[in-house]
C-alpha cells in the first residue's frame, strides 16, 4: 500500500469482533448468530470478514447468490452458508456438493430443485422464505393467502431430496421509528409465527426459525427466535447508539496536489463552483469510480484532524477537489477521511440522498482493502 498511496479502505477486524460481541451480549444465550456477508460483506471483503466471524463462533453466514457462496467455499470457509436469493435449479448438484443452503420461495421452485435431485440422489438443505409483508421473495401468506401459503409450504418441505432446516421472513420497516412502522413489523412477526404454528399443527417443525435483521435485532428483541440475521450492525451502523458499535470501514485518501486560485475561477466539470476570492484547493485522488457518488458534489465535507474540508465542484471519475483554505496544516500527502472512524457515514449518506448501506457497497474494486487487527 505504501508503494501507491492513493485511496484505500481500512477495515478494522477488531471492530468486527467488538460489534459481534456487543450484538451477542444483547441476545439470549441460545440464539444463533447468522452474519450477513452478501455484496462482499457490504464492501468490507466477504472472505476476511467471514473468517473472523468463524473464529468468533458465529453459527451461519448468508450471501445473495451462488457465486458469493462459492467464493467462501473456495477460500476454505466451511461454515453453514445460506443463499438468500434465487439459484437456478440447474445448479442443485453444486449446492449439494458444497453443502450450501438454498432459500426456497415458492412451491414451483421447490418442485424444480426436487426434480433435479431425483436424478443424482443427495439432499439439498433449504430454508423456506415467507413473504409476510416485504413484497419481495417468499411464499405469500397474508390475508386470504394464508391457507394456500401454509399448504404450499407443507407440500414443499415434504418433497423428495429436500431437507427443510429453517424457515424465515424479512421485515421492511423494523429499522424505522414511528407507531405505524411498529404496528407493521409486529403484524409481520405475528403472521410469521402464525404460519409456523399452523405448520406445526400439521406435524412440520423447523430447527431454525429466523426473522431479525439489524433493525429487529435492536428494536424488537422478542423476534430473535432461534437465530438473528444482522448485516449492517456488524459493520458498525444501525443501532442508534444503543449497542456502542464501532465503524469497521474507513475510506481514506490523500492530497495529491494543492493549487492556489484567485477569485472568479471555475472548478471542475460543469463549472458548478466558482472561487469567491483567494482559495487553496486540494485535489484528492478519489472519484465516483472509487465509490464517491457524484450526487454528493458540492454537498459534503471530509474529515481532517484540523477540521472538515468542504468538497467543491463536480466529483469526477477519478478525483475531486476540496477547499483547504482554512486548513493550512493539511498538505500534500496528508490523509483525508471520506468516511469512517471520525467522520459520519450516516451524515454523508444523508447528504447524498441515500443510506449507509449504499455508500459502503459502492466502494469499488480498485480501492484496496487494508485489514487491521
Ligand atoms: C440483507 C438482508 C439482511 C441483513 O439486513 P441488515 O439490515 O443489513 O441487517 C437480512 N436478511 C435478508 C433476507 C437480507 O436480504
Amino acid at each position: 500500500m505504501d508503494l501507491q498511496k492513493r485511496t484505500w479502505a481500512e477495515i478494522s477486524l477488531s471492530n468486527i469482533e467488538h460489534n459481534y460481541n456487543a450484538i451477542r451480549k444483547s441476545l439470549p444465550e441460545k440464539v444463533k448468530f447468522l452474519g450477513v456477508v452478501k455484496a462482499d460483506a457490504y464492501g468490507h471483503g466477504a472472505v476476511s470478514v467471514s473468517r473472523r466471524l468463524c473464529e468468533l463462533g458465529a453459527d451461519y453466514l448468508a450471501v445473495s447468490c451462488l457465486d458469493e457462496a462459492m467464493e467462501l467455499r473456495q477460500n476454505g470457509i466451511s461454515m453453514p452458508v445460506l443463499i438468500l436469493g434465487h439459484t437456478p435449479s440447474q445448479y442443485t448438484d453444486i449446492l449439494i456438493e458444497n453443502n450450501i443452503t438454498q432459500t426456497v420461495t415458492c412451491y414451483a421452485k421447490a418442485a424444480e430443485y426436487s426434480k433435479k435431485k431425483k436424478k443424482s440422489g443427495g439432499t439439498l438443505k433449504i430454508h423456506i422464505k415467507l413473504d409476510t409483508g416485504m413484497g419481495r421473495l417468499g411464499f405469500l401468506c397474508a390475508g386470504n393467502h394464508f391457507e394456500n401459503g401454509v399448504s404450499d409450504v407443507a407440500k414443499s418441505v415434504k418433497m423428495e431430496g429436500l431437507y427443510a432446516e429453517g424457515i424465515f421472513t424479512h421485515f421492511s420497516v423494523s429499522d424505522e421509528p414511528g407507531e405505524d412502522n411498529r404496528k407493521y413489523t409486529l403484524s409481520q412477526f405475528k403472521l410469521f409465527t402464525d404460519v409456523i404454528k399452523a405448520l406445526s399443527d400439521l406435524g412440520i417443525q423447523f430447527e431454525i426459525r429466523h426473522c431479525a435483521n439489524s433493525g429487529a435485532t435492536v428494536n424488537y428483541p422478542e423476534t430473535a427466535l432461534d437465530m438473528v440475521r444482522p448485516g449492517l450492525l456488524l459493520y458498525g451502523y444501525g443501532d442508534g447508539g444503543k449497542l456502542g458499535l464501532r465503524p469497521v470501514m474507513s475510506l481514506i485518501t490523500t492530497v495529491s496536489t494543492i493549487k492556489h486560485y484567485e477569485g472568479g475561477i471555475d472548478i471542475s466539470y460543469g463549472r458548478t463552483y466558482t472561487t469567491e476570492g483567494h482559495r487553496r484547493l486540494g485535489v484528492l485522488p478519489v472519484g465516483y469510480a472509487d465509490g464517491l457518488l457524484r450526487s454528493l458534489s458540492n454537498r459534503c465535507s471530509f474529515y481532517t484532524p484540523y477540521g472538515m474540508a468542504p468538497q467543491r465542484g463536480k466529483i469526477c471519475m477519478d478525483m475531486c477537489m476540496v477547499d483547504l483554505t482554512d486548513l493550512p496544516q493539511v498538505n500534500i500527502d496528508s490523509h483525508i477521511e471520506i468516511f469512517g472512524a471520525h467522520g459520519s457515514l450516516e451524515k454523508l449518506a444523508e447528504q447524498g440522498g441515500t443510506i449507509p448501506y449504499e455508500l459502503m457497497c459502492s466502494v469499488s474494486k480498485r480501492v484496496p482493502r487494508v485489514y487491521m487487527g
